[in-house]
């Protein structure tokens, strides 16, 4: 696995790879890898050629007052699951390259940006949006892999490309869960074994919902309320949404008759946890090969 720290030096590879006929395929992550991570690495090995995946700790994705100086970081630990994958390239970019003094680009998504962690993290998808197409111009990849655990994101990114007409493919990758059910994040690491036990109620709640959902309730506020009595049922959890919204255009319904996504955000313990299950999936056609 090749490290790469200069935006040129991934530029003049991806180009030598383009050359050699060679498809591109990136995963980005701000580090602190898991099994969540991983599956999207390996999904994009499937898929591609080349695996580029990128660590950075994105500062414009970050509110005042967010946890970006105590983001966790382990580039060691990184680096050997990453070797162990099999990926072809490490892209660490110094921050001081990315945003270089005098930087005043930003990409703004606008309404799918709004409203679930748009509201309580104002300007965050700006960041992410801006950070991704930054990653697109240097790896220069035929796809990229996002996780539905940030699906907000993965919806903003795929906005993004559409409308500025990037020549990617955006594949996403199941939200990949411990063994208590609670979702993989880099930030579970921020939780004292008290309030890991109560984070699981998140996941419990959203199966609340969804079992609710299969029992014939087709209301969103009677699915979103059977979903907050679940959370509140546990002590000292501050929910900050609990909602159901259209899986592919993440507009409000009423009534579910589609594809639907129930998603919540909640502080356990100081740490800011999000979650969501999909209710309804989009039925993509199938397609031969
Ligand atoms: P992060 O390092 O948190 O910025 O995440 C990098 C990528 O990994 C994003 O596309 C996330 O959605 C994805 N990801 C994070 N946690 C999970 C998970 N538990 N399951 C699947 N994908 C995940």
């Amino acid at each position: 696995m090749q490290v790469i720290r200069k935006i040129k030096e991934m530029q003049a590879s991806s180009d030598r790879l383009r050359r050699e006929g060679k498809s591109i395929g990136l995963v980005p992550t701000m580090g602190y890898l898991h099994e969540g991570h991983l599956s999207l690495v390996r999904k994009a090995k499937a898929l591609s050629n080349a695996v580029v995946v990128s660590i950075f700790v994105n500062p414009t994705q970050f509110g005042p007052g967010e946890d970006f100086e105590k983001y966790p970081r382990d580039e060691e630990e990184d680096r050997t699951k990453l070797e162990a994958e099999g990926v072809d390239f490490l892209l660490i970019p110094e921050a001081r390259e990315m945003y270089p003094s005098g930087y005043q680009t930003y990409v703004e998504v606008t309404e799918v940006a709004k409203g679930l962690c748009g509201d309580f993290r104002p300007g965050h998808f700006r960041g992410v949006a801006t950070v991704v197409a930054k990653f697109f111009n240097i790896v220069k990849p035929h796809i990229a892999v996002f996780g539905e655990k940030d699906y907000q994101q993965l919806l903003v990114i795929k906005r993004m490309v559409e409308d500025l007409n990037f020549d990617i493919e955006i594949i996403s990758g199941t939200l990949i869960r411990e063994e208590d059910g609670i979702a993989m994040s880099s930030r579970n690491a921020y939780l004292s074994p008290e309030n890991r036990r109560k984070a699981t109620i998140l996941y419990r709640s959203l199966k609340e919902g969804k079992t609710s959902f299969e029992s014939g309730e087709r209301r969103t506020f009677a699915l979103c309320k059977t979903v907050k009595e679940s959370l509140e049922s546990v002590g000292e959890i501050s929910i900050q949404y609990v909602e159901i919204r259209d899986a592919e255009t993440l507009e409000k319904i009423e009534i579910v008759n589609g594809p639907a996504v129930i998603a919540v955000a909640a502080i356990v313990g100081g740490v800011r946890l999000i979650d969501n299950i999909i209710i309804v999936r989009e039925e993509k056609p199938f397609c031969y090969l």
